[in-house]
């Protein structure tokens, strides 16, 4: 990816590298890099971190963890508008409240029990979150997600008793297997179930997950550097 500057230092530097790479695999294969959003994940970062990128006009933001992004983000958005957030991590039930104050976009939806939660809790505060149905392509048994086989029955239940609009697919495929196979399957799910978005790639691979159709990209260490302490994929 010639495009990529290596070298560069600095945030302005990495995001117009991301920038320029999800431009370059979007064309490469005939598509519109206006059709993929850069989802800039800020999970651990200070709001020090976060604020040169928001200067830098980056609006969507993706975070794993509801007490965290509470933590961090009421105080930017009185400082930025526009700003469009993503819960990209597990979401309990009991957290759907919170999670709803902060996320615009839910995209861990993986049963019926939170599905309803959320619905509810929508209805309540009169704004249905956007949402997207995780899968577990690799049907990994540590790893949230509906499996594949299970994923009509949910959204079937996601559309017709809840009324929750789902948008589209997300997935993040094992560690150790060649991840275009998990993006087309992802990208063949949401064809034949009629959902037009598809949450697929991190820093290691959103070349690859654009090439297969990704409409939103999660990046974090590319934009961010490393994180400190431990991963927190799960
Ligand atoms: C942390 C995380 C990312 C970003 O991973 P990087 O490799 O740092 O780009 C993307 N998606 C999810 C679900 C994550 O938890």
């Amino acid at each position: 990816m010639s495009e990529v500057r290596t070298t560069a230092s600095g945030e302005a530097g990495r995001l117009s590298a991301v920038r320029g790479a999800i431009s370059e695999a979007a064309r490469a294969v005939g598509r519109d890099p206006a059709g993929v959003a850069l989802v800039a994940v800020s999970k651990t970062q200070p709001a020090e971190m976060i604020i040169p990128l928001l200067d830098l006009g980056q609006r969507i933001f993706g975070e794993n963890r509801v007490q965290e992004a509470k933590g961090k983000w009421p105080g930017l958005r009185e400082h930025y508008s526009g700003i469009e957030m993503r819960l990209i991590g597990p979401l309990q039930t009991n957290k759907v409240r919170d999670a709803l104050s902060v996320f615009d976009v839910i995209e861990t939806v993986d049963r019926e029990r939170l599905a309803l939660a959320l619905a509810e809790e929508g209805s309540r505060i009169g704004r249905m979150p956007r949402c997207y149905v995780q899968v577990n392509t690799g049907e990994e048994s540590q790893k949230a997600g509906v499996i594949p086989r299970a994923l009509e029955a949910l959204l079937e239940y996601c559309r017709e008793t809840c009324q929750l609009p789902v948008e589209g697919l997300m997935c993040i495929p094992p560690v150790d297997e060649e991840p275009a196979l998990h993006f087309a399957l992802l990208a063949e799910l949401a064809r034949r179930h009629g959902l037009p978005y598809l949450s697929m790639g991190m820093s290691a691979d959103f070349a690859e997950a654009v090439r297969f159709g990704a409409t939103s990209v999660r990046i974090g260490t590319a934009l961010f550097g490393e994180r400190a302490g431990p991963a927190l994929v799960p």
